[in-house]
């Protein structure tokens, strides 16, 4: 074993789950290197929640400027700058990849940059370098889906589709996911001519209400909605590329197509079949509740493992699994319980708690509380925008099992209504709040009753 670096624990993957593991381990005085092939931050800061969020907050303001003149703006000759808006994106990205990888050397990780892999359980090799590792734990996060179907390498995938350098005037989206919805509207608000293919209905797990009202609201923006269609194929006609469905056998032309039909467990070039590692059919690595693997020095956290592909958890678990291997202090086990939500579309929508089917499976006797209204903002204006809210609670014991929000700033309302489901709330507890006036949050605080009553048969 001479040359060969010795590390209590070697992280592969840079994401946000794997810098949080290799800080802590880091900061608790262990010898730590951090793997990453690619750019520090992985899937949220690079190509997922950081620059959707931007380009979320870029399409927000066709709502405000359509809006304006009711509130006694004049604001003629407004235009956009798609380009001004990419490199802004990226200038923030960049900052967010220094600042994780400062902190990260800072605690004393060693960053290699380079792929790496598995040669033994103990061995990993990343670029010209091998590590001995005491303990490894993967965290190499999830990579888009693929669609086998003619023409694939017409279509984009959600990596591709932040890196546009303009607007598509017309986009085809398949898929029916957070990611497919999330870009329907963002890239209609930035003017695209966007049609959407969903093999069945949309956003499948959701609440029915919020699913009908996002229909809705697609349609409002002029979106073309393809329900229970596939597409055949994927062709260029006069140097346009032309989409084929296979029920309907219609075709249109689109500027860009971009696929979107789930993510899985970036797995391929780690080695795992070699050492042992025991995945799922969907090649997820296998995790026991303490996140280890079959091996007992290799451990996996966040997207990698296929369980909730949500950036606080992965950063939860990598928190809580280098504390437990190298800390004095073993803090609790991530709890998996009741994971808030949002879709970041026009308006957001956002959940904690089941649906009322699946709350109807738990609980025998639900109170529904439900309300949809048109808030003061959008009172004086045209194009309106509603809100919708809903929360169920359990007739038994008052206590609320769940929230349900489409509106402007659903998430953030949510955020804070998930405390207090947590908490245990009763609607008592809601009710006997005083509310804040004139604000959305405190229909929340206002109900006169249940407007339905749920009960299993
Ligand atoms: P999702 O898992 O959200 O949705 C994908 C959907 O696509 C499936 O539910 C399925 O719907 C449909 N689908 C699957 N295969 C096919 C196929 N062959 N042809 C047509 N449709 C198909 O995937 P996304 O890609 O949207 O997002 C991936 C993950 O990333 C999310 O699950 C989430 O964990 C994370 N994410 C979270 C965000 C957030 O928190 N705001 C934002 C973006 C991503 P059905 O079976 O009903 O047809």
């Amino acid at each position: 074993m001479h040359n060969m670096k010795e590390f209590d624990l070697v992280v592969i993957g840079g994401g946000s789950g794997g810098v949080r593991a290799a800080r802590i381990a880091a900061l608790h005085g262990a010898k730590v290197a951090l793997c990453e092939k690619d750019r520090m931050g992985g899937t949220c800061v690079i190509r997922g929640c950081i620059p959707k969020k931007i380009l979320f907050y870029s399409s927000q303001y066709q709502n405000i400027l359509s809006n304006a003149g009711a509130y006694g703006w004049n604001i003629k000759n407004i235009s956009k700058n798609y380009i001004k808006l990419v490199e802004n994106k990226n200038l923030e990205l960049k900052r967010l990849e220094s600042i994780y990888a400062k902190n990260a050397k800072k605690a004393g990780v060693k960053i290699f940059y380079n792929e790496a892999f598995l040669k033994t359980k103990n061995i990993v090799k990343v670029g010209n370098n091998e590590l001995f590792a005491k303990k490894v734990i993967i965290a190499t996060g999830g990579i888009p889906k693929d669609l086998s179907i003619e023409g694939k390498e017409y279509y984009i995938n959600s990596d591709q589709i932040m890196e546009l350098k303009k607007i598509p005037k017309k986009l085809s989206i398949i898929g029916s996911g957070y990611i497919a919805i999330e870009f329907a509207f963002i890239f209609a608000s930035l003017g695209s001519k966007v049609s959407l293919i969903c093999r069945k209905d949309l956003l499948r797990g959701f609440d029915a209400n919020l699913i009908s009202l996002t229909k809705d609201m697609l349609l409002s923006k002029g979106i073309n909605i393809y329900l229970n269609e596939e597409v055949k194929k994927i062709f260029v006609k006069n140097k346009t590329k032309v989409l084929l469905l296979k029920k309907s056998r219609k075709s249109f032309y689109c500027d860009e197509v971009l696929v979107a039909i789930g993510r899985k467990a970036n797995v391929k070039s780690l080695n795992l079949k070699k050492i042992g590692i025991r995945t799922t059919k969907q090649e997820a690595i296998k995790v026991d509740t303490n996140l280890k693997t079959n091996i007992n020095n290799i451990f996996a956290i966040g997207d990698v493992t296929d369980r909730f592909n949500l950036t606080p958890v992965a950063i939860a678990e990598g928190n809580y699994l280098s504390d437990k291997l190298f800390g004095k202090y073993k803090n609790n086990r991530v709890s998996l319980k009741n994971i808030g939500t949002a879709v970041f579309s026009s308006p957001p929508i956002s959940s904690i708690g089941p649906t009322e089917k699946e709350a109807l499976k738990q609980y025998k006797n639900i109170d529904v509380y439900e309300s949809k209204f048109t808030s003061l903002k959008y009172s004086i204006v045209n194009n309106k925008i509603p809100t919708y809210i809903k929360l169920l609670v359990n007739s038994n014991n008052n206590r609320i099992i769940a929230a349900h929000m489409l509106g402007e700033e659903a998430p953030e309302i949510i955020q804070i209504l998930a405390i207090a489901i947590q908490a245990n709330a009763t609607i008592k507890n809601f009710n006997d709040t005083m509310a804040i006036h004139p604000t959305v949050a405190e229909e929340f605080v206002t109900f006169k009753g249940p407007s339905r009553k749920l009960k299993r048969v």
